[in-house]
């Protein structure tokens, strides 16, 4: 007989959860301005299978080699005020001068599909993001110093100084809430932070709830006996 919905007797700890389709695990990554959270988690996107890696909406402009639609939906603020009023974002904050937000839609769609979704935001969009889905992975990295961090935005080249300083100035604000996150990984070595990145996202897919367990179930509870409801020889 095969197993389903409706011949599935409970199991005595509660209701069968497996035969329910596996949500996707939201992980929130936050870090101060150059600290490499782009770097890291363009490496694990590519070396985590099945991780979708959502693209924000934002109203700065597109640094050299980015493109609209890989990095970041690169939007006019009279677009992303319209796609505010319209509820399109499942946050958004204003984040050292620009817009940035998370579409809503794709966001959810992917989590109902059971893809694990990577957001690579900032510190409020992340304080949003966790009351709203409050089994949500948070993740914080840290830049070892603040002349490894100044080094660090320095040699992207990708800012003006004036930009740099603005960066620079937020940062104790930004680190004020690494309490508020789940993990904390210090971006020291890029190999190992990168090993510790993926150990997190391997062990949360690991955890029991968040399992689809059916084929724990299928071969080794749903005996002939449990099959036809007697439970006589379970605690
Ligand atoms: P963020 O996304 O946090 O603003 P980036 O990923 O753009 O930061 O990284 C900022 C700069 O620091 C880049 O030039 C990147 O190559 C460099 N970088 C990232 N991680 C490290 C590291 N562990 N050691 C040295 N340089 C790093
Ligand atoms: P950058 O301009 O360096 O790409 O990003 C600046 C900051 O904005 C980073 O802290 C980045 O994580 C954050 N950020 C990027 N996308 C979003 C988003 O959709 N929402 C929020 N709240 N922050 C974002």
């Amino acid at each position: 007989m095969s197993v389903t919905t409706e011949n599935l007797a409970p199991l005595p700890s509660g209701p069968v959860r497996s035969s329910m389709r596996r949500q996707g695990i939201l992980f929130i990554i936050s870090a101060p301005s150059g600290t490499g959270k782009t770097t890291l988690c363009k490496q694990v996107v590519a070396n985590i299978p099945d991780l979708w890696h959502s693209i924000s909406c934002t109203t700065r402009k597109p640094r050299p080699g980015e493109e609209h639609g890989r990095e970041y939906f690169f939007t006019e603020e009279a677009t992303f005020q319209g796609m505010i009023d319209r509820h399109e974002f499942a946050e958004w904050a204003r984040v050292y001068g620009h817009l940035y937000g998370t579409p809503r839609k794709s966001l959810t769609d992917k989590l109902d599909q059971g893809i694990d979704v990577l957001l690579e935001i900032d510190v409020q969009g992340a304080l949003q993001v966790k009351k709203k889905f409050d089994d949500a992975v948070s993740i914080f990295i840290v830049p070892p110093s603040m002349t490894a961090l100044r080094t660090r935005l320095q040699a992207r080249a990708s800012d003006s100084s004036e930009e740099i300083q603005r960066r620079l100035q937020k940062v104790t604000e930004e680190v004020w809430h690494y309490r508020e996150y789940a993990y904390i990984v210090r971006n020291d070595d890029l190999g190992r932070s990168l090993r510790e990145l993926e150990n997190i996202f391997l062990a949360e897919r690991l955890k029991t709830a968040r399992m689809d367990t059916a084929w724990i179930e299928a071969n080794f509870l749903l005996t002939d006996e449990s099959k036809s409801g007697d439970r006589r020889d379970h605690p």
